[in-house]
This record gives structure tokens, sequence and C-alpha cells, in this order.
């Protein structure tokens, strides 16, 4: 058996019931994809467009594909083509081309809005304390569907340091189902990487993005 369906099956095998696993394949081959695949993966994460149009056509639509890069106006014809969910909405000008192009594909885009949890001014996401007006916003644009949030938190050596923004993310998430906004399913709540997982889990997560736990270190 190879490292990656090693991988797969121990990963699985440790989450709690109810949390949903999402692989981050970014560099990885259609090959390696594959493996995670056989070895019981369901959803793929992919952070460029071009890394998944050339995976979607080897593997197709057998798995769920999710997009969880930074999405340039662009690329979002191709990227509402491509993927069943879009993790990284993070302004209502985004969300607005989104349901354009989903109207326009006969689609309702499922999204998440991500929340920029640690208030990094070079990272994507919306400012915590703007997250409530933005999906209220984009509640009403015709074409997408929020399905819930995403946050990345800063980048730490020490998992316990990411704990406070995990909990900040969770916070908007209650908040946002208990205002039980039209045309809004706060269901999911994507946070955790490799390092961090396990806190994300314990703070509310119930999807998680995993790259170099299955794949192995990124060279
Ligand atoms: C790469 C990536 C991950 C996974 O990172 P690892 O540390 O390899 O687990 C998760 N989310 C996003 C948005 C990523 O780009």
């Amino acid at each position: 058996m190879g490292i990656i369906s090693e991988n797969v099956y121990s990963v699985l095998a440790e989450l709690p019931r109810g949390v949903e696993l999402v692989a981050a394949a970014k560099t990885r081959t259609p090959k390696e994809i594959n493996e995670a695949i056989d070895a019981g993966l369901s959803t793929i994460g992919e952070n460029y467009i071009q890394e998944a149009e050339a995976a979607r056509a080897t593997i197709g639509a057998i798995v769920n594909w999710h997009f969880i890069g930074s999405l340039q106006n662009n690329k979002v014809k191709k990227a509402v083509r491509l993927f069943d969910l879009i993790e990284t909405v993070d302004s209502v000008a985004l969300a607005r081309a989104i349901g354009n192009e989903g109207l326009a594909q006969g689609k309702i885009m499922p999204v998440f809005i991500e929340i920029n949890s640690g208030r990094e001014p070079q990272k994507t996401g919306v400012m915590p304390e703007n997250a409530q007006d933005i999906v209220r916003q984009i509640s009403d644009i015709k074409g997408v569907k929020i399905l819930g949030l995403m946050t990345m938190g800063p980048r730490t050596g020490n998992p316990e340091e990411a704990r406070p923004y995990f909990v900040e993310t969770r916070k908007i998430f209650e908040q946002l189902q208990k205002l039980d906004i039209a045309r809004v399913e706060m269901k999911y709540l994507s946070m955790g990487m490799t390092n961090s997982y396990k806190i994300a889990i314990e703070e509310g997560a119930n999807m998680i993005r995993l790259g170099s736990r299955i794949f192995g270190h990124r060279t």
C-alpha cells in the first residue's frame, strides 16, 4: 500500500463523525490525487484553475471539487464550470461575478465566505466585523448560495496559537446561524490545515483541509 493511501486511511479513522475532509491538492499530480480517492477521499480542494482543469480532465466528477485559492475575476467563468463549491468568496463584487456566471451556466453556485480571522491586511478574506453585512448583501445575489464559512488564520509555528482565530470564526458562524438569514444556509465551517486541524475540530470545524498530512511535504 502506498503512503498516500495509508495517510488517507489513518486521517479518516481519526476524524470524529460529522467532520468532512478536503484534500488540498495543490502541486500534486492526478496520479497522486487518484491514489487518495481510491483510499476513500471524496472531496478535492484546488488553489489554481489551470491545475484543477488538468486534474478534473483526468479524474472527472467522481469526487467533489472545491476551489480554495484566491479567485481572480477573469477566472470566475472557469471556476463556476469546474467546481462544485468555491470556499474563498471575500467580496460582494466577486459574489456578483460568480452569481452572474452561475445564472449564465444554469447553476446556483455554492460558496463559503472566507473570513480574515487574523485581520492581516495583506491576506484575503472578509474582516470579522464586516462578515454579517457582507453575508446579508451576498444573500440577495441570484446564482450563488452561501453554505458556510472558511478561514485560514495566520501562519503559526505552534498550532495552539491558531486557536483564538478558530474560536472567533466559530462565533461568527454561530451568530449567522442564529440570524437565520433568508437563502443562507450556515452549514459548514471549513478551518484547520495539517498543523492545526486537531485544534480546529476542537473549536467546531466540520470541514478540514489537509495537504501535506495526506500527500507528504510539498517540495
Ligand atoms: C495548501 C492549503 C491547505 C493545506 O495545507 P497543509 O498545510 O499542506 O495541510 C489548506 N487550505 C488552503 C487554502 C491551502 O491553500
